[in-house]
């Protein structure tokens, strides 16, 4: 048997649930039960009554399926596969932040810890984040946190003045302007989706800011033949998969997520076998944690 057959039969065998995000290897999404981002994985594990999850993506994302499905073994198949972003914001820094700003609206992008989550307000995703701040009283303070890109996008488009954590993504703050001017010279005719984790700079030169799940609706719908995606390059594999006769250019150098990679064929099959490793949280934090992200899915719905 070749190894996704030995997981098929251990995924029938324990009726488990393979979720995976759209910047995994090629290799797991297609053995994926679902293939989403950070809002759809959430959605999804929520409604999952799996006894046994097995989580691609990076480890904050396997905590917020834990916290939503909390009587289901979760398995994170490689545990060193972390958000840089997600670390640019600890417990502590967020309670010294709460002592010192008691009346501002904490609002965390979902790429926190669960340690985090637990201390905000509300959550929000790339794909719902202007919803979630409209949804907020206007004559409250906000701030955003970790993501400041993500944080500025969304205050200039709703034009809300808001406060911004110094936390950023390393993969996406990365890309320059240039790059994506460069780009657009290449292919004149190509539609730009940017994720709204980029610099205002590199959004503003896009057609449209969106989370990978909204990238993937827009090339679904879109008259447009050709596109340019400004994000981590792992989603164009599912754009190609899923538009065989459209066109999908990345920018020049490629942007790889290190820890979206680190989730190996190997990896999920060591997992099944051994349940482990698995994502451990305290009750309380799956408790506190899950308030935010709760308000969060119900402003969505
Ligand atoms: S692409 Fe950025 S936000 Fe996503 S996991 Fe990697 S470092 Fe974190």
């Amino acid at each position: 048997m070749d190894i996704c057959e030995d997981i098929a039969a251990l995924k029938r065998d324990l009726q488990a649930v393979i979720l995976a995000h759209n910047y995994t290897l090629p290799e797991i999404q297609d053995l994926a039960d679902f293939v989403g981002d950070s809002l759809e994985l959430a959605r999804n594990a929520a409604a999952c009554r799996a006894p046994v999850i097995v989580f691609c993506g990076v480890r904050f994302m396997a905590e917020t399926a834990k916290i939503l499905s909390p009587d289901s073994i979760v398995l994170h198949p490689n545990e060193f596969s972390g958000c840089p972003m997600a670390d640019m914001a600890s417990p502590e820094q967020i309670r010294k932040y709460k002592s010192e700003h008691p009346d501002t609206i904490l609002v965390a992008y979902v790429n926190t810890t669960a340690a985090c989550k637990a201390l905000v307000d509300i959550c929000c995703t790339s794909g719902n984040a202007e919803k979630i701040i409209s949804s907020l009283p206007a004559e409250r303070e906000i701030m955003f946190l970790p993501d400041a890109n993500l944080g500025r996008n969304v205050a200039h488009k709703l034009k809300r003045p808001m406060s911004f954590w110094a936390g950023c993504c390393p993969i996406h703050n990365r890309i320059q302007p240039e790059q994506l001017e460069q780009a657009k010279a290449a292919h004149p005719a190509a539609l730009v989706l940017a994720h709204p984790e980029c610099q205002p700079a590199v959004v503003a030169l896009a057609d449209h800011a969106l989370s990978t799940g909204g990238m993937l609706k827009i090339a679904r719908g879109s008259d447009a033949h050709e596109f340019i995606i400004c994000t981590e390059s792992g989603i164009i594999h599912r754009l190609q998969k899923e538009n065989p006769a459209k066109i999908f250019h990345t920018i020049a150098p490629e942007p790889v997520c290190p820890d979206m990679k680190k989730i190996t064929l190997q990896d999920v099959l060591s997992a099944m076998r051994n349940l482990a490793p698995r994502v451990e949280l305290s009750e309380e934090v799956i408790r506190l944690a899950r308030r935010p992200i709760d308000k969060m899915l119900a402003i969505q719905d």
